[in-house]
């Protein structure tokens, strides 16, 4: 019996002093210490041994028991040590390392443009109001009085997802959401991703941005809309810019114009950038449709209002002179860092 604790207790000092990980330690304890440990069956075997020698040998197990113990508590305590040193030596900060370079990002040119659209147009107390960009073509098309028939339907220029689906091909679409709530008066700009059927080259992209302007309200004119355009474009492109307004024809108003801004390059006089006219076109505007009003379940009789499309890589274009709209798509950092 004294042979064999000692054996145990020889295994056991041994197990514990080459253990070089904690799950090593505790295997061992529940080996020997457990309940169907090593020890534990030398006192399950005590019955078998002679009254006289219990007290002894219960002595001796008890002994060899606490000495185990100590010595794994010891080596448990070793081991942790060792173990945090470790992890504390792979976790060290290197202080003469160069530091990680923090990328911060630069805002597009497209985005400084629109928010600089929409300071102008909440300064005159517009609200910025948000559309889908996936339509119907009630919503795209009909409701903006453009007929079946209309080249701008064909599947050459827009993108249509299935027969009731497509890609809104302008931001006008906003405009009808809007007025179909029926809250009046309205004076709202809606900035936002348009698409288009179109091969990518210098002024053309399938998908581009506008920023759809719109006011309703009793006794609107056609004055309301020269100041309200003239003043965007001062405060675009500043005090000295002139404007101009071209006859055009746009489906959803009427009358409909283009707006031209004097060159701010040559103040008119004529020159590469404007090309020789003095003139720069920006955007396409008139008086909203008393169709478009009244499919919107508003009295064309009671209520006047007109419209503004402007194309905000067009002016963002314009701003910074940039020559190729592919260059605003590209995301180069090197050039877009410029601006
Ligand atoms: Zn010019």
């Amino acid at each position: 019996m004294k042979d064999k604790l000692e054996k145990i207790k020889n295994d056991a000092l041994a197990a514990i002093n080459s253990a070089d990980k904690l799950e090593t330690l505790n295997e061992t304890r529940v080996n020997i210490l457990g309940k169907k440990g090593e020890l534990t069956q030398v006192l399950k075997g005590m019955k078998d041994v002679s009254p006289e020698d219990r007290p002894k040998i219960g002595q001796l197990v008890n002994d060899t028991r606490a000495e185990i113990e100590r010595v794994l508590e010891e080596a448990t305590v070793k081991l942790e040590r060792v173990i945090r040193e470790a992890q504390m030596k792979s976790e060290v900060i290197d202080v003469t390392l160069p530091a990680k370079k923090n990328a911060v990002g630069h805002r597009h040119p497209n985005q400084i443009t629109q928010e600089e659209v929409e300071r102008i147009f909440v300064g005159m107390g517009y609200e910025v109001v948000e559309g889908p960009e996936i339509e119907t073509d009630y919503y795209n098309f009909e409701a903006l009085n453009i007929p079946a028939d209309h080249p701008a339907k064909d599947e050459q220029d827009t993108f249509y997802i299935n027969d009731t689906y497509l890609l809104r091909t302008q931001t006008s679409g906003t405009q009808v959401h809007v007025m179909e709530q029926g809250k009046l008066p309205i004076r709202m700009i809606a900035p936002g991703r348009v698409f288009r059927s179109d091969e990518v080259d210098a002024t053309h992209s399938p998908s581009f941005h506008q920023i759809e302007g719109l006011v309703i309200d009793k006794h609107i004119t056609f004055a309301d809309l020269k100041g309200t355009l003239a003043e965007f474009a001062k405060e675009l492109y500043g005090e000295d810019i002139r404007v101009r307004f071209r006859p055009h024809h746009f489906n959803f108003t009427e009358p409909s114009a283009e707006m031209d801004v004097s060159c701010f390059k040559c103040g008119g006089s004529g020159c590469r950038f404007c090309k020789g006219t003095g003139w720069i076109e920006i955007l396409g505007c008139g008086m909203v449709h008393p169709n478009v009003l009244r499919m919107s379940g508003i009295d064309p009789e009671e209520y006047s209002g007109f419209a503004f499309g402007v194309g905000l890589e067009r002016i963002a274009l314009l701003k910074y002179e940039i020559d190729d709209m592919r260059l605003l798509y590209e995301n180069d950092e090197r050039f877009l860092k410029q601006f």
